[in-house]
């Protein structure tokens, strides 16, 4: 899943590449990706795009006086094409969502893999329009987002750090993958609650925070669309890693369930040594 360094990449590709040119047509392919009606899709046609937005993981495209708002969610991508196909595109065939043809050729697709169909596309005159970015937290790489600004979110947080992290509603734009990776540089039991942090360990784990994404908008930074997946994956130190040994101290990486999914982690970096209990295992052993 696109978190915010691949979003942020995307927003500067767009920025680059997208801005000043024509949009010629918009082609719902997949037509439940397209959340609203009003205005609809073909008054971003013979428009011209502006710059790019990124509110949290969305990406908010400036065509004429309005947005094309994307969220990618989990398998979701951007392919940028220099020349599309002659074909048009055939509805139910294949991860294609939504094609912008650009005047002049060339234009873009929105794709989504798997079978579980969650990307989410808008059409509106604000981006505050889209509920999904009205409720983002603050954007951790914006200058106002300080450590104090960080500790006082986490403050009175009753849940454990991990959901807290991940919660676009607290902080936007961290998903499962860097929210593994910034736990793990903070040396943080995923587990531990976020309220329970001490002065030093905020200071810690706000730097983790910020050193974690902005080396990944690092990495990510001028890498090709088509090759931003690989690259994120190449940069991550445990999420995905289980049964790897841990760059930092050798300990075998180890998974656990978390909410929807699983997340990953050395334990003797941030567990003391001793594995989590896998809760969701445990409860039906008994
Ligand atoms: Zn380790």
């Amino acid at each position: 899943m696109p978190e915010l360094p691949e979003v942020e990449a995307l927003r500067e590709y767009l920025d680059e590449h997208l801005t000043g040119r024509v949009v010629e047509r918009v082609l719902p392919v997949a037509v439940s990706v397209l959340k609203t009606y009003d205005p609809p899709l073909t008054a971003l046609e013979g428009q011209t795009a502006g710059e790019t937005a990124r509110h949290g993981k969305f990406l908010a495209l400036r065509i004429g006086g309005l947005h094309l708002v994307t969220h990618l969610a989990r398998a979701g991508w951007l392919r940028w094409q220099d020349a599309l196909p002659e074909q048009p595109p055939r509805p139910g065939k294949g991860p294609l969502a939504l094609r912008v043809a650009l005047r002049g050729g060339g234009g873009f697709d929105l794709t989504e893999a798997g079978t579980q169909k969650r990307l989410a596309v808008y059409v509106v005159r604000d981006p505050q329009e889209v509920p999904g970015i009205a409720r983002l937290g603050p954007d951790p790489l914006d200058a106002s987002f300080d450590r104090d600004a960080f500790a006082a979110l986490l403050a009175g947080e009753r849940r454990q750090i991990k959901g807290v992290l991940r919660d676009q509603g607290v902080i936007a734009g961290i998903g499962n993958a860097y929210s593994d990776e910034i736990l793990h540089r903070a040396r943080v039991s995923p587990f531990k609650l976020a309220a329970s942090f001490d002065g030093e360990q905020v200071t810690q784990l706000y730097a983790a925070v910020q050193d974690t994404l902005r080396e990944a908008v690092e990495r990510a930074h001028g890498v090709a669309a088509g090759k931003l997946k690989a690259e994120k994956k190449s940069g991550l130190r445990v999420h995905g890693r289980a049964g790897e040994p841990c760059p930092v101290c050798g300990d075998t990486v180890r998974s656990v369930s978390f909410a929807d999914s699983s997340l990953e982690y050395c334990p003797t970096c941030q567990t003391g040594g001793k594995p989590l209990a896998d809760r969701r295992l445990s409860r039906l052993l008994k």
